[in-house]
């Protein structure tokens, strides 16, 4: 079958203490973690609204994006000059591009495609769907990450939407309306008294700095969802860009930059002070072919989140014809024995190690998206 649609939806649970991993505005010395608003129903059928900390989409995407063009090199696949360093312009504009290249006197080498990008398109504002698909196609080529994560060329405009999707990482419900969340500002300071006493006035900046960063503790709950068969796929046409082995590489790679990201556990900012003890409680994956099924929300209490997601899987099954199988992992048995009272006929993955979980959905996911 010619790209049958191949989707894969996974909740995560995560116990994250002492973590500083998405800070925002610093105000003065103060160094805020983000936080947002979030509504919940308390058991006596009032909804309340509480501010908690979250980490963004962003974040998660930005690190993903980062594992996913660090894999993708090691692999000799294609990833662009600034995918290489992290720096996810995407192609923002052909020009920029065309100014910064080493043909036209800049510093930049560009592959091939994006130079043939430039010359034909940086001076357009205007294109048609055929001059449209051709630069979507050939941005394609030239970088995986942009293949995968999507980009904007504002010329045009030319856009691929991602091929995954990200939600914000934010407490569970029931730890929210319990109040088992915290956030608190930490006293720290640049110890250097001889330094400050001898500090010239022409040097504003204090050689003993206070400063107060918030740090936060939460069992934190985020989605990761993936279309697996857009990958190589022109969102113009629906015609496949690349050789179906180059796909198979890219497929793979999208799978096995997650794994890294999961399990290396670094990701998000000001590690070097506040790495965060991180702890995956449970990870429920849906392999979906044929609709893009998406898990119940995993803020919900856990066996809602797992009873809910099993059921709703079995009706879309039912409803539609489409093949959808659920993998839970965990790595504790009192979550197994949980999650077993809850759904029967599922396979459950209890190991040390979220790869183990990544692995049985590539056998499970790459087995349907050839
Ligand atoms: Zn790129």
């Amino acid at each position: 079958m010619v790209n049958c649609m191949t989707f894969i939806s996974m909740g995560i649970r995560m116990l994250v203490n002492v973590e500083a991993l998405n800070m925002v505005e610093s105000v003065g010395n103060v160094i805020r973690h983000r936080t947002v608003p979030v509504i919940i129903r308390r058991s006596d059928g009032e909804y309340v609204m509480r501010w908690v900390p979250a980490i963004s989409g962003e974040c998660l995407a930005h690190a993903y994006q980062s594992y996913l063009a660090e894999q993708a090199v090691k692999r000799g696949l294609k990833v662009c000059y600034w995918c290489r360093k992290k720096e996810f312009i995407k192609h923002f504009d052909l020009k920029f591009y065309s100014l910064t290249s080493k043909t036209s006197g800049g510093e930049v080498e560009y592959s091939e495609e994006e130079q043939v990008l430039s010359e034909k398109y940086a001076g357009k504002r205007e294109f048609t769907l055929e001059e449209i698909r051709d630069i979507e196609a050939k941005i394609i080529r030239a970088c995986v990450v942009e293949d995968i994560g999507g980009f904007l060329v504002t010329q045009g405009p030319t856009k691929r939407t991602s091929r995954f999707y990200v939600s914000y990482a934010i407490p569970t419900y029931e730890a929210i309306e319990k109040g088992v969340v915290a956030l608190d500002h930490q006293f720290m300071v640049r110890h250097a008294p001889e330094a400050e006493a001898r500090r010239p006035s022409e040097v504003a900046a204090p050689a003993q700095a206070p400063y107060y960063p918030q740090v936060s503790s939460a069992i934190y709950a985020w989605i990761f969802n993936i279309e697996l068969s857009g990958i190589g796929v022109s969102s113009v046409s629906g015609e496949k860009v690349l050789e179906d082995e180059e796909i198979e590489r890219r497929r793979q790679v999208a799978l096995d930059a997650l794994a890294e990201m999961l399990d290396n556990r670094i990701f998000g900012a000001k590690l070097t002070r506040f790495t965060p003890f991180i702890d995956y409680e449970i990870i429920v994956a849906a392999i979906s072919e044929g609709i893009r099924f998406t898990v119940s929300s995993p803020t919900l209490p856990l066996k809602q989140f797992i009873g809910e997601t099993v059921e709703r899987s079995k009706k879309a099954k039912q409803d539609t014809g489409a093949k959808i199988e659920i993998v839970i992992w965990c790595k504790d048995e009192s979550i197994e024995k949980l999650a077993k009272e809850v759904v029967k006929d599922v396979e459950i993955v209890r190991s040390a190690s979220v790869r183990d979980l990544i692995n049985r959905v590539k056998e499970i996911a790459l087995k349907g998206a050839k």
